[in-house]
């Protein structure tokens, strides 16, 4: 049956920092562009998760009176610290000179990206944009000619085994002059788009973190708002695993607060969830959130390659922007601001197109103007921040960052490759140390099913499992005699797990609807086995202001 479509000048996939910067600015460049929006979650904001310490340097551009408007940038950065933890119970607080510049934070707020997003998307609207939250873009509908005609959404009530139940909705069609895909880190159709039109040709892998977060609720006494505070070191260093963690005193005595594993880690036994955990117990961090209140929990991954990894971004029909694409500093952990400017620069070529009356064209003009723009520029300068800290661990690596970045402007003769992808960095189970986690305390630390609970995750049960496995197999038969089945750890939301049934044989077991869409699974299975693809609409996390 043929699906019902509507036509637009521009379709936008995503409604984050992107996908709504570049929404808003079609508007403000030609009111009469018409402009909508498709994104996943059951409100817009519901699948937002970031620090998040904002460079406020796109808005500025997009919109200069944001103060008078009411963005919700009410806590500017008062304080940065940066610890390196040496130990469980250690800590070396690094002076202010030997920092990275990138890491300075002055001018710079403490914000709820979800809640950023909320105000775009209001913003969004009064400018005449289409926001459709609740329809996840499920597939890529092509022109003959093979370039991008827009999404289909996907079809509802559709039953476990593929059946129609009573409460069946077929998908729609949204076509589309130019489709923008503002998926965010490892978008499912973006990846699909890297395949099939081969951007990512000559370009390093695109290389990953996984963010786990949590919002806590403390005292007076504890809450310093305004307050940023990073560190490196344990309890990751222990595996000989990298990453970093961030503590932020939002406004309303809120704490947020995570850790960010590099999915480059090599030991099949490290837990992501768990080393969060026990971060939390270090007295440098426990002091901000001991007998305090924990409400809120979230996991995103994260992309981080930088310049080297990053697709070309052009093809018929439509572009990459934002995450989906890789524009995130990771120098700076920060990849609000270049999203937004990607999007910018998206709606000011499109528009330009659509001025001359085109449509589907590859806009390979985008390649340039996005080069020409200051997100381009310091994604240069801090390239080598990233396959530093992979060659040498997060202590040199910070080192040469020092140097690279505040001695030397980016300008060395040189830019680092990192040419191996996380997934592949996996060693034999047989071959790395277990780790013991403690068991979590209740009061710091926590186990899955309660934190999931706090990301208020939902999917309709009756339906089709989104993750999907190339061959099912997989998991018992090479996983788990090599890896211990690794997913049954990096899985921030206890999706994947390895039972006994009653004959005593070994059952892999998915629990999709705990899915909270972090995306580690497509990531870092070693076999290349899991891909993500989108549930019914509204599915997945409701995260009130990560
Ligand atoms: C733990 C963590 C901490 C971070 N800290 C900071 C920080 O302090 N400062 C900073 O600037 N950056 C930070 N970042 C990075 C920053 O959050 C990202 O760079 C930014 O969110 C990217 O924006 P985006 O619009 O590209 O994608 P996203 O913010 O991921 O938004 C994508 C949107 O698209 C929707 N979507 C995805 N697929 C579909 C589909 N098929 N159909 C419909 N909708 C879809 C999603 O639901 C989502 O709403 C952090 C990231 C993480 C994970
Ligand atoms: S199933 Fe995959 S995407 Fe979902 S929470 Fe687990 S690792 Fe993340």
């Amino acid at each position: 049956m043929e699906r019902e479509y509507m036509e637009y000048d521009v379709v936008i996939v995503g409604a984050g920092p992107a996908g709504l910067s570049a929404a808003c600015r079609l508007r403000q460049l030609n009111p009469e562009t018409t402009v909508c929006v498709v994104e996943k979650g059951s409100e817009v904001g519901a699948h937002i998760l970031s620090g998040a310490v904002f460079e406020p340097t796109a808005l500025n551009e997009l919109f200069p009176d944001w103060k008078e408007k009411g963005a919700p940038l009410h806590t500017p950065v008062e304080g940065d610290d940066i610890y390196v933890l040496t130990s469980q119970e250690k800590g070396i607080k690094v002076p202010n000179l030997f920092v990275p510049k990138t890491m300075h934070n002055e001018g710079n707020y403490i914000i709820s990206l979800g809640n950023l997003c909320r105000w775009l998307a209001e913003q969004a609207e009064a400018l005449g944009v289409e926001i459709f939250p609740g329809f996840a873009a499920a597939e890529i509908v092509y022109h003959d000619d093979g370039s991008v005609k827009g999404i289909a959404t996907g079809d509802m009530g559709i039953g476990l085994n593929g059946e129609q139940k009573d409460s069946y909705m077929q998908g729609m069609e949204l076509h589309g002059k130019y489709t923008l895909f503002s998926e965010g880190c490892r978008g499912s159709l973006g990846k699909q788009l890297i395949e099939k039109f081969d951007l990512a040709a000559g370009k390093d892998p695109q290389h990953y973190g996984i963010g786990i977060k949590e919002i806590w609720k403390v005292s007076d006494e504890q809450h310093q708002q305004g307050l940023v505070v990073h560190s490196a070191g344990w309890p990751l260093d222990e595996s000989k695993s990298a990453g970093g963690a961030f503590v932020y005193h939002l406004e309303d005595n809120q704490v947020a607060l995570g850790l960010i594993t590099d999915l480059s880690y090599s030991n099949p036994h490290l837990s992501p969830f768990d080393e969060f955990q026990r971060f939390k117990h270090h007295p440098v961090v426990k002091q901000y959130i001991e007998g305090g209140e924990r409400i809120a929990y979230g996991a995103r991954a994260l992309a981080k390659g930088g310049l080297q990894s990053q697709p070309r971004m052009s093809f018929a029909g439509g572009l990459l922007i934002g995450d989906d694409a890789g524009t995130m500093n990771f120098a700076k952990i920060k990849g609000n601001h270049t999203a937004m400017k990607s999007g910018m620069i998206a709606a000011e070529v499109v528009t330009a197109a659509l001025g001359k009356e085109q449509a589907g064209t590859d806009l390979t003009e985008y390649a340039t103007a996005y080069e020409n723009s200051w997100a381009y520029k310091e994604l240069h300068v801090q390239r080598n921040f990233g396959p530093a800290q992979h060659k040498w661990g997060n202590i040199i690596g910070s080192a040469f960052a020092f140097i690279d970045i505040n001695i030397f402007n980016g300008n060395l003769p040189f830019t680092l490759k990192d040419p191996k992808p996380d997934h592949a960095q996996m060693k034999p189970a047989s071959e790395c140390k277990k780790i013991d986690y403690p068991k979590p305390d209740g009061k710091l630390s926590f186990d899955k099913p309660s934190s999931v609970f706090l990301s208020n995750t939902n999917h309709e049960e009756d339906q089709p499992c989104h993750l999907k496995l190339s061959d099912d197999t997989i998991p018992l038969a090479k996983n788990l005699p090599l890896y211990d089945e690794p997913a049954q750890r990096y899985c921030p939301a206890g999706v994947y797990e390895v039972l006994e049934n009653e004959a005593g044989e070994k059952v892999f077991q998915i629990n999709g609807q705990n899915c909270v869409h972090c995306k580690t699974c497509d990531i870092k299975d070693p076999a290349q086995n899991i891909t993500w693809v989108t549930p019914e609409g509204t599915g997945g996390p409701n995260y009130p202001n990560m």
